[in-house]
């Protein structure tokens, strides 16, 4: 089964590595993908699964605040972040989580390597070795792949995960290639 073309090997990648429209107002640093690391992830030949982006799925595109721009990024991060954990939205992140972690277990049931997550640094939903709290960027995941790397920890499931940032390009690429080694 499976036996054609296809590489069988599959990344993971935050929303916005693939959609730069889809990140908050005041914070995208590209016109539409974050070039560089997707131009690497396609040389590499794996699958990209591209993760829903929790926020836009929660909060809405304008994050439920037009004048979200308005405040210092890692201000907003931190609000941003409280916002995720209200009721109505902490249950659409939860939703993602399971949608997300299904894939997962149906790739590595059916023989698929599934290399790991990207996740963006600094972000209160998708950082990986840092996030955005109390105004701070802070060591810690984002509140979505905390969620989800909770829920594969309980199903047995060990998956790397990184964080890209677009401010540190060559460190965010050292990383990458490391994880499709
Ligand atoms: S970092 Fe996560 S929440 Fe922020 S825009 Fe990208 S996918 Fe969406």
């Amino acid at each position: 089964m499976f036996a054609d073309a296809r590489s069988k090997r599959i990344v993971l990648v935050a929303h916005c590595i693939l959609n730069q429209n889809a990140i908050s107002d005041g914070t995208a640093d590209f016109p539409g993908t974050d070039e560089a690391l997707v131009r690497h992830l396609l040389e590499s030949g794996v699958g990209l699964v591209q993760l829903p982006c929790p926020e836009l799925n929660g909060l809405g595109l304008d994050r439920g605040d037009p004048e979200g721009a308005n405040r210092p990024v890692i201000v907003e991060n931190t609000r941003i972040r409280s916002a995720l954990g209200q009721a109505a939205p902490a249950r659409i992140l939860a939703d993602l989580v399971e949608q997300v972690v299904f894939q997962v277990e149906q790739y590595r049931r059916h023989g698929f390597q599934v290399l790991g997550v990207v996740g963006i640094n600094r972000s209160p939903s998708c950082g990986v070795e840092t996030t955005s709290d109390r105004d701070e960027e802070v060591a810690g995941r984002g509140v979505f792949l905390e969620a989800l790397a909770t829920e594969l920890t309980r199903r047995g499931i060990d998956l790397p995960m990184i964080g890209v940032k677009a401010s540190q390009p060559a460190a965010s690429l050292a990383r990458l290639e490391a994880l499709l080694r």
